[in-house]
């Protein structure tokens, strides 16, 4: 199949007018760079032209970052109380859901970001609805199991036990692995979560930093998590993180809004993915995220949803005004950046986040007036684009 287009975006710094894509197989053949291109292509091949008129294409955008099953929680949890509150009613409100529940929240969550032009997710998964339900759902899908212990030894073992079997792997869906944070994930669990991950090729992603909760438990046993662990290990999560060999450029870091300037460096130099969500930093009001100096250490970012327990949509298109709005300063083409090939690298998958040959075929068809590359960026990140029409693996979405 042949995609013409009258402007295509097929990475972050290189627009193409009036051009059009050679797909087969579900990934990107060939970049036809003219109409004239398009025109020999079609003749070449005998190829079905698909004409998306005044459409502008673009790489699908990635949500590094979502927990679908939690949407049945969107509006129910209050941010007020504190981030240690909204913890405690999440787990309680999580007990009250069913089976039934998870899977309508995965299944609504997964058209929810389709429908905003996003076509690949990282999910974490704890009620096992994902894994589930992955070959039915139109995103392309890392599915990270989470794993955790609470630091009780006696959990160790049936933590690791819920993941000792396979996903069976398919075109559209890979297995991950998320043990949750280091507050949660004993130094044992992390070791082996990393030896599994080794074993089966996976990537990984991490809860770190989120607040200063963390630290205060980690590092000196005080906060309000004192109360609900066992007593603390005196050492830095990243730390912790590094012991265990999981700070690998197979590895997501997820919020990291408490990070010391020295750890940045160290998450530099290990190659690690960090992943912001604009939308949870906004809901509970916190100080602005560091983006500026996570790209100054030479940080990859990447952006996530995060749940609807702390967010109000699954739309990276809001995330990514989000982020403009708390950094004015920052050019549309990082934004743009995160929200693609930052994704891609967070869930580990290169052929994702760009239109390249040997590019997997998901794509995005805007309803743009931008006539260039900068103002298409401008417009990509600004407001809320339209979506015209959307493919994952080169197969239209509807
Ligand atoms: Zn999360």
């Amino acid at each position: 199949m042949i995609l013409a287009a009258r402007g295509l975006l097929l990475d972050p710094r290189t627009w193409i007018a009036d051009g059009g894509l050679w797909i087969e197989g579900g990934s990107v053949r060939g970049v036809l760079r003219s109409r004239a291109a398009v025109r020999r292509a079609r003749r070449g091949h005998a190829g079905r032209v698909l004409e998306l008129g005044e459409l502008v294409l673009t790489p699908g955008l990635i949500d590094a970052h979502a927990h679908l099953e939690l949407g049945a929680l969107l509006g129910r949890l209050p941010a007020d109380a504190g981030f240690s509150a909204w913890i405690g009613a999440l787990v309680r409100a999580r007990q009250r859901l069913a089976c039934g529940d998870f899977a309508r929240a995965v299944r609504a969550g997964a058209r929810a970001l389709l429908a905003t032009g996003t076509t690949a997710v990282g999910d974490i998964d704890a009620s096992g609805a994902c894994a589930r339900l992955a070959p039915e759902l139109g995103p392309r899908l890392v599915v990270y199991r989470e794993i955790l212990d609470a630091w009780d030894p006696a959990r160790t073992g049936a933590a690791l036990a819920g993941v000792r079997t396979r996903l069976r792997p398919r075109a559209r869906v890979r297995e991950g692995l998320s043990p949750h944070a280091p507050y949660t994930s004993s130094p044992a669990l992390l070791r082996q979560a990393h030896a599994l991950a080794r074993r089966r090729s996976l990537a990984l992603t991490i809860h770190w930093a989120e607040t200063s909760a963390e630290r205060a438990w980690l590092e000196y046993g005080t906060g309000p998590l004192a109360a609900l662990l066992p007593s603390a290990p005196r050492r830095a999560g990243l730390a912790l993180l590094d012991e265990a060999g999981l700070l690998t450029p197979r590895t997501s870091l997820v919020h990291g809004n408490d990070a010391r300037p020295r750890e940045l460096a160290l998450l530099a130099k290990r190659g690690v993915t960090l992943v912001h969500c604009p939308g949870t930093h906004a809901y509970f009001g916190r100080a602005r995220f560091p983006f500026t100096a996570c790209r100054a250490a030479g940080i990859p970012l990447a952006l996530g949803t995060d749940s609807l327990a702390s967010n109000t949509a699954l739309d990276l298109r809001r995330e990514m005004a989000l982020l403009r709005a708390s950094h004015p300063r920052l050019a549309p083409e990082e934004v743009f950046t995160a929200a693609t090939e930052g994704g891609a690298r967070a869930l580990s998958w290169p052929e994702l986040g760009h239109l390249r040959p040997g590019a997997a075929a998901d794509l995005v068809a805007w309803q743009l007036v931008a006539r260039s590359r900068q103002a298409a960026l401008e417009e990509l990140t600004a407001g809320v684009p339209a979506v015209g029409r959307v493919f994952v693996g080169g197969r239209p979405w509807t």
